[in-house]
């Protein structure tokens, strides 16, 4: 890439103490892009999933190779850059972007293949996870990964993966078999369970900073169809169901997930009468032959929900149920911890802060970490919450930077809440 004036005027921005000659010679090596303050595509370049977090960056490498990375890394390192590596961009506190210094844009490296010999995926650094699932449905595999379809396969993996497969194949990390990597060093290095296998340990769930992945090799399994879908009762209703819940999923086969939901109904894809209702809901996928859906399906229709949309569906329709409700920019503020119970003091909590959810799209979700997840070492990897029965978050969520305040305090107080309750009775 070509240093203009104009650019290397703006690049004084991050490193006042580098020469212009630095920069040229960095951008000789990039095939890439380099994204400056004043590009015209800075501005949509540096925003994030996460509309709070507005980080302004002195330089954004668009990487679109391994070779664009190595020389990234030496630049920053060698100019002392503050570096942020940015995978999805979906970071809820925004790991993915830094003020002033340099950010590595991953999000040009891109591919998938799918080996239908042994059933590996091999994934770019910079994929998302609809990518994946749109790559493997047709030989009916997937990877197990999370609920919303446009995160990065690069945070969610490095921070573990709890998804709709997690009971039946474990988080992502458990299918994790091997990884591309390129070092603060400027080293690049291959880690499997026979390479390197210290840091193999460590990116299976210690999150960024141990290096950028370029490339992951992932194991897939047999998923195609799957019977799944929302369930949903009156918030009224949230102790009653949250008990039967709790019993029902750590009793059920590993190939039923459904993840606890307390949640406002925005509007469609739901029917009129439920809009701008509270409910205490389920969403459910069941990864088992499809036939016996109805059978494993009676006892939750049984407990005689108020809606329901339980059927046969392809997988990535499951992946991308929520996708419509929630686009890139929006107002996120998080809390989120690992509890290994519900009393009936948590469900009371769930339906008290429940009835004030703020606005349409704040909810709190309760996924269980059961089955094959509960089942690998508390120190085979550094995600060690092996022996919780669900990580659960508070999400105050809205497009209106006006009412960032209100969801903020909602989620706080529910937070300090589930916080008192946790330190009497959870983990
Ligand atoms: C709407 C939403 C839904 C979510 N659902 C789930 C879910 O169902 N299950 C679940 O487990 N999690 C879920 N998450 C959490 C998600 O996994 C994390 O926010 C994750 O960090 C996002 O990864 P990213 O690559 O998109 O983010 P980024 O902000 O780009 O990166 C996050 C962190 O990972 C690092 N990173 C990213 N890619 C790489 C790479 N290739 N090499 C090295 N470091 C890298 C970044 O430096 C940063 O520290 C969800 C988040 C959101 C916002």
């Amino acid at each position: 890439m070509t240093i203009t004036r104009r650019t290397f005027d703006v690049y004084q921005l991050i490193a006042t103490k580098m020469k212009k000659q630095n920069l040229e010679e960095f951008a000789a090596t990039i095939r890439g892009e380099l994204v400056f303050p004043k590009s015209m595509e800075y501005e949509n370049t540096r925003k994030v999933y996460n509309a709070m977090i507005d980080k302004k960056p002195g330089l954004i490498v668009k990487c679109v190779d391994v070779a664009d990375v190595i020389a990234s890394v030496n630049f920053g390192r060698n100019n002392k850059l503050l570096t942020a590596v940015r995978g999805g961009g979906h970071n809820a506190g925004g790991l993915g972007i830094c003020d002033d210094g340099l950010v590595i844009d991953l999000s040009g490296i891109k591919f998938i293949r799918v080996n239908t010999s042994d059933k590996t995926v091999r994934v770019g650094g910079g994929n998302v996870w609809g990518e994946v699932d749109h790559a493997t449905h047709p030989f009916g595999l997937a990877v197990p990964a999370g609920i919303i379809s446009t995160t990065g396969v690069g945070g969610l993996t490095l921070g573990g993966g709890i998804g709709h497969l997690s009971r039946k194949y474990g988080l992502t990390i458990d299918n994790l078999l091997e990884a591309d990597m390129v070092l603060a060093d400027g080293s690049f290095v291959t880690v499997d369970k026979n390479h390197n296998n210290d840091l193999f340990w460590a990116i299976r769930g210690g999150g960024g900073n141990f290096g950028i992945v370029t490339s992951f090799k992932f194991q897939a399994h047999p998923v195609k169809t799957v019977y799944a879908g929302p369930t949903l009762w009156p918030i009224e209703k949230t102790e009653e169901i949250m008990e039967w819940y709790h019993d029902f999923i750590n009793n059920a086969p590993d190939e039923l997930n459904g993840f606890i939901t307390t949640l406002n109904i925005p509007g469609p894809p739901f029917p009129p009468q439920l809009h701008h209702k509270k409910f205490i809901g389920i969403v459910w996928c069941y990864a088992g032959d499809v036939k016996n859906g109805p059978e494993i399906f009676k006892p939750v229709m049984d407990m005689n929900p108020l809606f329901e949309h339980v059927g046969e569906m392809p997988y990535p329709s499951v992946q991308t149920l929520f996708d419509g409700l929630f686009p890139t920019g929006m107002q996120w503020y998080w809390k989120a911890d690992f509890y290994n119970d519900i009393p009936r003091e948590a469900a009371t909590a769930h339906e008290k802060f429940g009835a004030k959810i703020p606005t349409p799209l704040s909810q709190m979700h309760m996924y269980p970490i059961s089955g094959a997840a509960s089942r690998v070492g508390k120190n085979d990897t550094p995600w060690a919450y092996r022996d919780a029965k669900y990580a659960g978050v508070i999400v105050g969520v809205d497009p209106d930077p006006a009412n960032a305040e209100k969801i903020t305090s909602w989620t706080k107080l529910t937070g300090m809440r589930f916080i008192h309750i946790h330190q009497e009775v959870y983990i």
